[in-house]
């Protein structure tokens, strides 16, 4: 695998498949990076603007057709789960709850997840679902890079005082898991931050190049930096 694919890790990544439910989900074999957010944080800009491409990731208002992973295959081999936006008004409450329900179990179980990506809207932070979705995901010890988006909406210093403030919230409301969590300004309009997340990404999966039928290497976990930007809290035990 070329250089450029270690350091740009989602470009030239292709669509794979489509699942509404667990008995769906592909076997776990190489690495999975999962994309969640707010339906309407900017989580299919994000990706497609790490992708470097415009409709990878497709953006629907439409309920239904929101209620569904989208993986994609990545150069190395990797996998980017991109998970249903949650939080869309419109949904049915007991669909709204299978589907938190199907992302804590997936967060909380996914053998090869190896990493988090946590679209937030800058302008907004952290949302009550977003924290819920935390709670269940931090035990597993597995880092989270919060993507804060729509940066541009901001000035240089505004961007650095809503950084902090969502490194606080998170700190706060996680103290024992906040060294997991880093958080990167972002914006896909004016592509600010993909160095710095796509250094995250490259951290989580390594240089290795995975076939879809092979177990994820350990090193994978192992190599992963230890996740910066917010270190307040005590050192996170890992809890399980
Ligand atoms: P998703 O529903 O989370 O996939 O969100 P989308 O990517 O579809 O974005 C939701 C809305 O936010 C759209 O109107 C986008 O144009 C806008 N948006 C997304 N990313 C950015 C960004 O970085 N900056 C700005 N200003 N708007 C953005």
């Amino acid at each position: 695998m070329g250089r450029a694919a270690v350091k740009h890790p989602v470009q030239h990544a292709e669509f794979f498949l489509t699942v509404a439910n667990d008995d769906q989900l592909p076997p776990p074999g190489p690495p999975e990076v999962a994309f969640a957010g707010r339906s309407n944080s900017g989580k299919s800009s994000a990706i497609n603007a790490l992708a470097n491409r415009t409709r990878l990731a497709f953006t629907s208002k439409t309920p239904g057709r929101t209620q569904q992973i989208n993986f994609f295959r990545m150069r190395s081999g990797a996998l980017l789960a991109d998970l249903p936006g949650y939080g869309y008004a419109a949904v049915p409450r007991a669909l709204k709850r299978h589907w938190q329900e199907f992302l804590a179990r997936y967060l909380a179980t996914r053998q090869s997840l190896v990493g988090l990506v946590l679209v937030v809207d800058a302008r907004h932070g952290l949302a009550d679902l977003d924290r819920q979705l935390l709670a269940g995901y931090l035990t597993s010890g597995r880092p989270v890079l919060v993507l804060a988006t729509k940066m541009d909406k901001f000035t240089p210093s505004g961007q650095r005082v809503v950084q902090r403030a969502i490194e606080r919230d998170i700190a706060g409301a996680f103290p024992f898991h906040a060294a997991q969590v880093a958080v990167v300004a972002f914006s896909a309009t004016r592509r600010i931050g993909i160095a710095a997340a796509e250094a995250t990404l490259a951290g989580w999966l390594g240089e290795g190049v995975f076939d879809a039928g092979k177990p994820p290497p350990v090193e994978a976990k192992e190599k992963a930096p230890r996740a910066r930007g917010v270190a307040r809290g005590p050192k996170s035990p890992r809890q399980g």
